[in-house]
């Protein structure tokens, strides 16, 4: 029961602004700490499929997000240099909805929803250390000051505080990759709703339209021997991304051609955390599961587990029980997921030569033969509802 149960949220990104709607809706009293002095997102696209779609439908924003962005029809995988596809999984056939968003929709969104459920969301309040037991969980924040609080979900992000309060620390690794992010003015408002792969060896680059045909959210990776920072924010130089996917189809180069701000990032993975409840404490989203962007998953993933969590907290009596509950439930599936997600690079990445041409046969074959055998194989992955499970 959630009726008047003080509850803290830290971190006001997707999956901090879902949990606390979903908690708000049950009855509780939902508090949001955001470090930031706005709730600001990077411009940039992000892809919410049918298994997070799902989530937005239960907590009655399905129309918002259908308003905001539009159904996707495909993700289409082509080949680097000519551009021809070599695979295309049709999503128009599905009545799940696939949506590809702009991130500050999405988070507009789940922010007008919080409030309208009677969230407050505090800005400005960076915690620098958490500690919990079975009484509560005591954050410290920048100039020291301390509360003590009987129930708080880190939804904190990739350097989340929360998880380490609960799981001894562990260093990442870097990939031996690297990613560029930008968004692009288009002229044509035609663009089709799709999400189009380009792979080539060692690089691939993703785009697809946002905001009706509005933008073109580019997302190119290349693999790199050089180590960069992890974090979204560092600029670069956009004749660098353009150099090194000069040999790509014409499309792109002309898309490219008219990048003028440009992001770099290092890619790396972590293990996916051993605990996710404990004492007075439960994570979500990147902090328990980081992930790699190529299964485009780890908002949807926040989205679940937002769901789920605030679900557990709702049906059970006890916050341990509850716990133990949320983690069974979600673990073993985002541990899938991150795996799925870091595999993938490597099927984009392959260098040409007998290999690369019969595994792009395959896709090929299985795509025209038995298309529906070809989407099925995502089912385990999108036709997944935490919904459902009431
Ligand atoms: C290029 C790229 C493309 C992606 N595309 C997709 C996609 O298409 N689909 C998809 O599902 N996922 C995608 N993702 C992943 C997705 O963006 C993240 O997994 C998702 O944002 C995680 O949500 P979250 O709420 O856990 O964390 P975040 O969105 O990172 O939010 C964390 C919040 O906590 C705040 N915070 C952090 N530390 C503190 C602190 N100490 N005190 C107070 N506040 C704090 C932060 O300021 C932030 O507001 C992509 C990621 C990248 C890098």
């Amino acid at each position: 029961m959630l009726i008047g149960q003080e509850i803290t949220v830290l971190g006001a990104g997707i999956g901090g602004l879902a949990v606390a709607t979903a908690l708000a809706q049950r009855g509780a009293q939902v508090r949001v700490l955001e470090q930031a002095d706005a709730i600001r997102e990077v411009g940039a696209g992000l892809q919410v499929s049918p298994n997070g779609a799902v989530v937005m439908k239960a907590l009655g924003l399905g129309k918002a997000l259908a308003a905001a962005a539009p159904r996707a029809r495909a993700v289409v995988l082509r080949d680097f240099r000519r551009g021809d596809p070599v695979f295309r999984l049709d999503l128009d056939r599905d009545d799940r909805p696939y949506h590809l968003t702009h991130r500050a929709d999405l988070i507009e969104i789940l922010r007008q929803a919080a409030t309208e459920a009677g969230v407050t969301v505090e800005l400005g309040r960076k915690v620098e250390a958490v500690t919990t037991d079975d009484s509560a969980t005591t954050l410290r924040f920048a100039g020291g000051s301390e509360e003590s609080l009987p129930l708080v979900i880190g939804a904190d992000g990739l350097q989340s505080q929360a998880r380490a309060a609960l799981n001894p620390a562990t260093r990442p690794f870097f990939t031996g990759q690297v990613a560029w992010r930008c968004t692009i003015p288009l002229d044509a408002a035609d663009t089709a709703p799709e999400a189009t792969v380009h792979m080539g060896p060692g690089r691939h680059i993703v785009t697809y339209p946002l905001r009706g045909g509005e933008l073109m959210n580019v997302v190119a990776v290349e693999e790199r021997d050089g180590w960069a920072a992890e974090g979204w924010n560092h600029k670069d130089r956009p004749e660098i991304l353009r150099a090194a996917f000069a040999d790509f189809a014409p499309e792109i180069r002309d898309l490219l051609f008219r990048a003028d701000q440009v992001y770099l990032w290092g890619l790396f993975r972590h293990p996916v955390a051993k605990t996710w409840g404990q004492g007075r404490l439960a994570l979500l989203g990147d902090a328990a599961h980081p992930t790699l962007p190529f299964l485009a998953q780890g908002a949807n993933m926040a989205l679940e587990d937002a769901w789920v969590l605030a679900d557990a907290l709702d049906q059970e009596d006890h916050i341990a029980t509850a716990f133990t509950r949320y983690q069974a439930l979600r673990k073993t599936r985002c541990a899938r997921i991150v795996d799925a997600a870091s595999r993938n690079a490597e099927n984009y990445h392959l260098r040409p030569g007998p290999y690369r041409a019969a595994a792009h046969l395959a896709l090929k074959l299985g795509a025209r033969l038995a298309p529906n055998l070809a989407a099925n194989r995502f089912d385990w992955l999108y036709g997944h509802d935490v919904t459902a499970r009431r």
